[in-house]
């Protein structure tokens, strides 16, 4: 990382900071209905190397980028000032100007290891590499959650992503061995002890290879459906609505919102279902959960596609657990909770079954709960 800085830049960098990605492990579409989440952070990771500059001038260059170097004022970033992948380290240090850090120029060199558009959060990772690198650098009096809260203001109104928070604080604000349960309300949180080897499992990550584009609108369109259905029931969030509530209250919406609503009241429960399952230490009934969360995902949310429910149904034949798509939807990756001994098993059946499909190979990895964003060095 040092070297290419220096090769790019032409001097030393003053550190290097890493901010992860994440597999989100149930509630999906819950976060921005003010839900329960529960990710993990992986150890793949946004690797950032800066260096201040006084001239006001933030230079950014990406070993996965465009191959340019990307030049402009601090002074002069505003929502569309910055195009493409920029945009979101851009917006990262404008949002921190709008909340009254000015932070300055910087030459920034990035390097990843998070598949994009996979679902798995490369952008929060990329947004929030940029905010502890400057919270360290400036000595900023801010938290990895106050930081989160900037990375998302930044993906919202400078990249013009209707994200929620839980990527951001994923990545902020995971632990490494341990699950991040979060009430995306008001960020109240709890690490959860999740070492699957001690149990004898593996997380399978199966990329499905389908690229996801949650700028597109369709994530947009189930979000505004979501505050539709939350206004008709005169609730401030769909969180408000309880599961034991939720047959009467399905009575009262138009037929189109009736999914949504089911799915978010019934991800929510299931969240915490998973929660007190982990705290008993009994991981493998995660595994239910998870394909449950999927069936959602499929049929009330329908933000699947044929690629993740080919996938989920092969795993779960072969010998998974459960198995479900994690991040917003429409492609991306899918996580299947396997028994150690049958992991290798499950990713073949996966591969097979995509070849008779005539689909691409899924790119297969498994994870562990890894370190949130850090300084490296
Ligand atoms: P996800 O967050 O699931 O990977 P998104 O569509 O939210 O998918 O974000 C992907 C976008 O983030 C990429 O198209 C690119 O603009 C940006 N991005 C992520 N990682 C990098 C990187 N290492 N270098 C440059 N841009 C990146
Ligand atoms: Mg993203």
């Amino acid at each position: 990382m040092r070297d290419e800085f220096e090769r790019v830049f032409g001097a030393a960098p003053t550190g290097v900071w890493a901010a992860p990605g994440r597999v989100n492990l149930i509630g999906e579409h819950t976060d921005y209905n003010d839900g329960f989440v529960l990710p993990i952070a992986l150890p793949h990771a946004v690797k950032v190397a800066v260096a201040p500059r006084t001239d006001g001038r933030l230079r950014l260059y990406s070993a996965q980028g465009d191959g340019r170097l990307t030049d402009v004022a601090v002074a002069d970033l505003a929502p569309g000032a910055v195009a493409g992948w920029a945009s979101y380290p851009a917006g990262v240090v404008w949002a921190l100007g709008e909340a009254g850090h000015r932070v300055g120029g910087a030459d920034l060199y990035f390097d990843s290891d998070v598949p994009t558009g996979a679902g798995l959060s490369s952008s929060a990772a990329l947004e929030c590499a940029v905010a502890v690198a400057n919270r360290d650098l400036h000595g900023l009096p801010l938290s990895n959650a106050e930081l989160a809260k900037l990375a998302q203001r930044a993906e919202n109104e400078f990249v013009g992503v209707p994200c929620g928070v839980m990527d951001q604080m994923a990545s902020a604000c995971c632990t490494g061995g341990a699950a991040l349960f979060l009430d995306t309300r008001d960020l109240s949180r709890r690490q959860v002890p999740f070492r699957l080897a001690e149990q004898g499992l593996e997380l399978l990550v199966i990329d499905t290879r389908v690229k996801h584009d949650i700028g597109d609108g369709s994530y947009a369109a189930v979000r505004n459906g979501c505050e539709r259905a939350a206004e008709v029931l005169g609730l401030p969030a769909l969180r408000d609505l309880p599961a034991a509530e939720l047959e009467p209250a399905l009575t009262r919406l138009p037929a189109e919102l009736v999914p949504l609503v089911r799915h978010v009241v019934t991800e929510n429960d299931r969240v915490l279902r998973a929660v007190a399952l982990l705290d008993q230490g009994d991981f493998a009934a995660l595994g239910p959960i998870l394909t449950a969360g999927h069936a959602s995902l499929r049929d009330d949310f329908r933000v699947s596609c044929a690629e993740s429910d080919l996938a989920v149904a092969e795993a779960v034949t072969a010998g998974a657990l459960g198995a479900r798509q994690t991040g917003g939807g429409f492609g991306g990756s899918v996580i299947a909770l396997v028994p150690q001994e049958l992991t290798e098993q499950v990713g073949k059946a996966v591969t097979a079954a995509f070849r008779v499909a005539g689909y691409s190979d899924p790119a297969l990895f498994t994870a562990t709960a890894a370190e949130g964003a850090r300084r490296l060095g």
